[in-house]
């Protein structure tokens, strides 16, 4: 379809507004279904990710889309193109949730995405090839999976990104089932994914993948806008299971200069770490830090010992790879100073570095010429957290984001999306898929 036979603006506008019902009917029925009594629990390959994806399942069944599933569960309902055989548009995000969660992150996207396909069928627009919405597993694993794995289990496995071994070396957090064992318990078969020697998804069957997802920051309701367009997904460089090794001893007794305490010399390398950030961002450049674990040992820690070991974890993450290069320099070095000097051992075991998902420049764009057009007052921002979309851009497939605005951040029962909000980003949505194929 060309911009010129497209609908008008205030078409794609009334036909999403038309269409908000079932957006309503979803959020909460999902709200309803999987509530635990303080926020809402959709597990990874759990009982109430399987209820998110039947609902989204009748509630696309409803619409007569066509529904699909891949041998990892992962949801598929597509409306039909004019060609059947050219990669399809894809919309996709994750229906499960982090213990206690809020009823908007991931869902948000999958809702978005069928509500953006019934406007489209209200409008009786044939798009020019298929548009599937894709309910993703398996997002917030690193919530129900410990051990070795990489994380967005459910998108990895079927673009293909599997570590050798990551499906037995990913273990359910309560049951200790390995993650191939909970994709068969669902009812799914994860020997595809030992065998096949083809992604299921792939750029010669994905022409791009659309994901809306609320803001998991204050930006967006800080500035004013309810929507963002996102220009990149930060990359991370991480010390997952870090350790430093000191001596205990006598907390009065000792002279404090004959001391290894390992607090203290983590905390310099966290402090030096942060110094660091403030300079980055200073010059204009893009950081952010945590040490999302720091940790005595309660076996053997007391206020009358000076502390002897410490565990800790670095996340720093960044929209620049070079950022996460120079920085992974920097804190081997430093630690080996602060080692050195201190006489203790900061042991930052295997560092990982995840590269930026820069979003694609063309659809970018593209949603910024329809925000206009379609009266959506939008700003341009950077996602802090990981997505599925990330994944998408990893394997060659052109990816690109829209916020919504979003009051006391994510992954807890606040979560505070508007659907006003969530019904602009969602004719952003729909007016960009009949769209982007003129
Ligand atoms: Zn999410």
């Amino acid at each position: 379809m060309s911009l010129q036979t497209a609908p008008t603006p205030a078409e794609f506008a009334e036909a999403v507004n038309e269409s908000m019902p079932i957006a309503e009917r979803l959020f909460t029925e999902l709200e309803e279904k999987t509530a635990d009594g303080v926020g809402v629990t959709r597990g990874s390959y759990g009982e109430g990710e399987q209820i998110a994806h039947d609902l989204l399942q009748g509630a696309a069944t409803s619409l007569n889309l066509e529904i699909s599933k891949d041998p990892a569960g992962n949801l598929y309902m597509t409306l039909p193109g004019e060609d059947r055989d050219a990669p399809a548009w894809f919309v996709g995000s994750h229906l499960d949730s982090v213990y206690h969660g809020g009823n908007f992150d991931g869902a948000a996207g999958v809702i978005a995405g069928v509500t953006a396909q019934a406007a489209l069928q209200r409008l009786q627009i044939t798009p020019a090839r298929d548009i599937t919405v894709m309910g993703i597993r398996a997002e917030e694993c690193s919530t129900w999976f410990v051990g070795h794995h990489g994380g967005h289990l459910g998108s990895r496995a079927v673009l293909g990104l599997l570590w050798p071994g990551e499906m037995e070396s990913a273990v359910h957090v309560h049951t200790g089932r390995t993650l191939a064992q909970c994709m068969d318990d669902a009812g799914f078969d994860s020997s595809y994914f030992r065998e096949s020697n083809q992604p299921y998804l792939r750029p010669d069957n994905v022409k791009g993948y659309f994901e809306l997802h609320i803001e998991q920051g204050p930006v967006l309701h800080h500035e004013g806008f309810p929507v963002g367009i996102v220009t990149g997904i930060r990359g991370c460089l991480r010390a997952r299971s870090a350790y430093t090794t000191g001596v205990y001893t006598h907390s009065g007794a000792v002279p404090q200069e004959m001391r290894r305490d390992a607090v203290l010399g983590t905390a310099e390398l966290m402090l030096d770490i942060e110094k660091q950030c403030t300079e980055a961002r200073a010059s204009g450049r893009d950081m952010v830090f945590a040490a999302g674990k720091f940790f005595t040992d309660s076996d053997h820690h007391s206020i009358v010992k000076v502390p002897g070991s410490v565990g800790f974890a670095i996340d720093i993450r960044s929209q620049d790879t070079v950022v996460l290069e120079e920085m992974q320099t920097y804190v081997t070095k430093r630690a080996a100073e602060i080692n050195k000097r201190r006489g203790i051992e900061i042991d930052l075991n295997e560092m990982s570095l995840v590269t930026p998902a820069v979003m694609d420049k063309g659809y970018r764009a593209h949603m910024q010429r329809g925000a206009k057009l379609l009266d959506v007052s939008y700003m341009d921002i950077p996602s802090g957290a990981g997505h599925d979309a990330a994944d998408f851009h990893d394997v060659g497939i052109p990816a690109a984001m829209i916020f919504i605005r979003n009051d006391h951040g994510s992954h807890n029962p606040d979560e505070a999306m508007e659907l006003d909000d969530f019904a602009l980003g969602t004719r952003l949505l729909a007016w960009t898929l009949a769209t982007l194929d003129e």
